[in-house]
């Protein structure tokens, strides 16, 4: 992929953001076993400075979720409710969704309404 290591600051908050909203979700549902989260598009160290681990669930959304924010066709990118591609399928769009709705509020209670504005913006 032509965009590796050549990342744009907003590609690099959205990231951030998915992979932390991810992060929450599955600490407080998921009690299985977790792994560290790698992305072979991405060296995610490089973006978040530390290791996230994931159930193998979460895993597989998350991979999915970044490869899609990669490889979105707009620039800007619109808010992924209000975009005419729709790149979140079925059972993913779903899932992000509720992952979203959890986290969101989990920030809100902990007083994390930064990373919020950050992905409401
Ligand atoms: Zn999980």
């Amino acid at each position: 992929m032509a965009k590796k290591g050549k990342i744009s600051g907003k590609e690099k908050v959205d990231i951030r953001t998915l992979m932390k909203f991810v992060e929450i979700f599955c600490k407080e549902n998921h009690n299985g076993e977790r792994d560290p989260f790698s992305f072979r598009l991405y060296d995610i160290k490089e973006i978040e400075k530390r290791e996230i681990s994931l159930c193998p669930d979460c895993t597989k959304l998350l991979t999915y979720g970044l490869t899609m924010r990669l490889k979105c066709p707009h620039d800007p990118k619109p808010m992924c409710k209000k975009c005419e591609t729709q790149c979140y399928k079925g059972d993913y769009k779903e899932k992000i969704r509720e992952i979203m709705k959890f986290s969101g509020m989990y920030m809100i209670k902990h007083g994390r309404v930064d990373m919020l504005y950050h992905y409401l913006r």
